[in-house]
């Protein structure tokens, strides 16, 4: 069994020789459990959380131990009724080809739905993300502005998109022009800015009635551009920050003070506490959309499991285009 595992942890930006490679044998599924083979490994930023042992929402991957992620592949063998050899599935665990894994947090998935991959990503746990925070905490009403950092991201892509259905303005963050064309021209968005450029001017230009509901996928001068924009009641979905994922020693924060002042409502969530009973009514939801058209996904696709570690580290600088996902050899 082909296997990524974290060798130490990171100082700042994580190297390649934070991660190991290693063989190991297939595992036999215990009772109770259904072995897994991973085709495809989705690669997300909560992964750097997971190199650190700061204190967080969870426990950090120890030192020697499988990198955690969730794949999407075929069940092998089961004892567990419900699966059986054959059958697609996502849910499978880790860095790595094999995995044995309880039936808990598996999901049957029809493959002729739409590619496997894409139950990594907007029909995935990126999309379910952005569809729980919008329902939850972002709520768009039509006719609204709805900002969106990261915007051509896994997250982003669905939370602009989802949005625009909803009759909202949308106006996308992201690097470069490329990234922005393809927010705009793709994916539909009203427009999308720069964030190399003088994001504060472009912010006024785009969004002349200020800021209804901010998506936070990004955190440092981003947030700080957008924040003093929100309107009198806008809903500000705390989703990451992950600018400041590789920080050392914390920044100094915002002022909040505005949060009382504007009567903001500022919600943080973690899209696994009450995400995944809902996956069922979400995937139903997005495939509608992806059949009638008006939902379209960009995924950076990376052959082979070795090269995890790399495309891992290139994600928290922005060489990712789209979903990052790894098609394990
Ligand atoms: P993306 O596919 O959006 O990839 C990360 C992107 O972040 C990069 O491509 C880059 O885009 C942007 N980025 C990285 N560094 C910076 C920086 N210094 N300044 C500005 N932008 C930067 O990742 P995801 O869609 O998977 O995740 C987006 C966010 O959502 C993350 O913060 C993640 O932690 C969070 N998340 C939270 C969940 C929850 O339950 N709360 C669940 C899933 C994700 P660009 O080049 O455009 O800047």
């Amino acid at each position: 069994n082909l296997q990524i595992l974290l060798r130490r942890r990171p100082k700042g930006e994580p190297v390649p020789e934070d991660f190991e490679i290693a063989e190991t044998p297939v595992p036999q599924p215990q009772p109770g459990e259904v072995l897994v083979r991973a085709q495809y490994l989705s690669l997300d930023p909560y992964m750097r959380g997971r190199m650190s042992d700061a204190k967080s929402y969870s426990a950090p991957v120890a030192l020697g131990a499988v990198m955690e992620g969730q794949t999407a592949g075929e069940v092998v063998a089961s004892t567990v009724e419900g699966f059986a050899p054959g059958d697609t599935v996502l849910g499978g665990f880790g860095w790595q080809r094999y995995s044995c894994v309880q039936p808990g947090r598996l999901f049957k998935i029809d493959p002729k739905e739409a590619p496997l991959s894409a139950s990594l990503g907007v029909l995935g746990m990126p999309g379910l993300t952005a569809w729980v925070g919008l329902e939850d905490i972002g709520q768009p009403k039509a006719g609204e502005t709805v900002v969106v950092s990261a915007a051509s991201g896994a997250v982003g892509q669905v939370v602009g998109q989802i949005a625009r259905i909803r009759g909202c303005k949308v106006i996308g963050i992201a690097g470069g022009r490329e990234k922005c064309e393809f927010v705009t021209e793709v994916l539909g968005f009203d427009a999308c800015i720069d964030h190399r450029g003088d994001l504060a001017a472009e912010l006024d230009r785009h969004c002349p009635q200020g800021v209804d509901v901010y998506w936070e996928n990004v955190g440092g001068a981003v947030q700080r551009a957008v924040f003093p924009r929100l309107n009198d009641h806008a809903r500000m979905v705390m989703c990451g920050m992950i600018a400041e994922y590789n920080d050392v020693e914390p920044r100094p924060g915002p002022n909040l003070m505005a949060a009382v002042r504007k009567r903001l409502r500022i919600q943080g969530f973690i899209v696994s506490d009450n995400g995944w009973p809902r996956y069922p009514q979400f995937r139903q939801e997005m495939l509608g959309f992806m059949a009638a058209g008006r939902m379209a996904w960009r995924e950076d696709v990376v052959e082979g499991l070795r090269n995890a570690p790399t495309a891992f580290i290139g994600l928290l600088k922005g060489s990712n285009f789209g979903k990052l996902v790894v098609k394990i050899d």
